[in-house]
């Protein structure tokens, strides 16, 4: 089996070979057919999330088809068409899993950085946490549904009913999350790397009424903010862009220190939250309004062997809308 190994040095992948794995009988394999690469990979090669193990095949909007179904999995046959998301393995019966919030599961496993992932031909997963794709997809235009689309739409979520919404970091997720909400019927406001015509372009024709710089401020108070860029200095940013009474959803798994801000921008029952992970139902519900809305995603298509060129280009914001690599 031929998988994408993320080795040492953590930024350094490189092609390896793994040994064919054995299955347990909850799990079913996957011939792997794309897999979206998101910000969360970076994070992983580049040291900023604890080190769990290494090498891991990263990879966690995996899309594959079945090849072998363990004798205890019901919900999927041999040539089905899944899903596998971050969300990986939970315990099933702490606190958080038996509350409808098996996404804060203090021993759940993720997909690319507990087990290995989707940056390889093959695939293993836990049956009961894979999803079964909406047909109007490709494989690749499915992938980034999987974690910018399911993780986004949580943040949308907790961002309530807010009518004037903001994004910040026009990316993956927030190319997804822009088209629920304009299918809300939420006005939307894009924030971007400062100078970034090309995001600031992509973003209005997503939707966006404006879109404009991170350091500047919207035309009008928003309801609430969606920060997908991992930078710290935007939440106090966010929390002067939103009106009383507003709420900003940090939505990343990792963010550069928050600096020191003064209370006032907090004050007026504004609320500042982050958003983890995903709970199965997230996953469900998002599936099943991708779509209705429709969701259209723009992928660009990187080979396998080229993933170190897709990270790299994610991290230098060179992106337009998801990047996915292809076995
Ligand atoms: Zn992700
Ligand atoms: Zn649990």
């Amino acid at each position: 089996m031929r998988a994408m190994l993320l080795d040492h040095p953590r930024t350094q992948l490189r092609l390896g070979e793994l040994a064919r794995r054995a299955m347990e009988p909850g799990q079913v394999r996957l011939r792997v057919t794309a897999c979206g690469v998101c910000r969360t990979d970076l994070h992983i090669a580049d040291g900023d999330l604890p080190e769990l193990r290494s090498p891991v095949v990263p990879g966690h909007e995996i899309v594959g088809v079945i090849t072998e179904v363990g004798a205890e999995v019901a919900r999927f046959r041999i040539g089905d068409r899944v899903g596998v998301p971050w969300l990986g393995w939970t315990c099933g019966h702490c606190s958080y899993c038996t509350s409808g919030r098996e996404n804060l599961c203090a021993t759940a496993r993720f997909t690319g950085y507990h087990l290995d992932g989707g940056y390889a031909d093959e695939a293993i997963a836990d049956g009961r946490y894979c999803f079964a794709l909406p047909d109007r997809y490709t494989d690749a235009a499915a992938a980034p549904l999987l974690c910018a689309g399911l993780i986004g739409y949580r943040a949308l979520v907790h961002a309530g009913d807010a009518r004037r919404l903001g994004i910040y970091g026009f990316g993956a997720a927030a190319h997804i999350v822009a088209q629920v909400a304009r299918w809300q019927g939420r006005e939307l406001f894009a924030f971007t790397r400062p100078g970034d015509a090309d995001a600031q372009a992509f973003a209005r024709s997503m939707g966006a009424a404006w879109a404009g710089d991170s350091s500047q401020a919207p035309p009008e108070p928003l309801d609430a903010a969606i920060l997908f860029a991992p930078v710290g200095a935007l939440v106090p940013a966010a929390l002067r862009a939103v009106a009383p009474g507003g709420t900003v959803v940090c939505a990343g798994i990792h963010m550069s220190d928050i600096p020191a801000f003064p209370y006032e921008i907090l004050w007026g029952e504004r609320t500042i939250r982050s958003v983890a992970n995903l709970t199965r139902r997230d996953g469900e519900e998002f599936l099943a309004i991708a779509p209705q809305v429709p969701v259209r995603t723009e992928v660009e298509m990187f080979p396998l062997e080229q993933a170190n060129e897709a990270l790299a280009r994610l991290r230098e914001g060179r992106i337009t809308g998801a990047a996915v690599v292809v076995p």
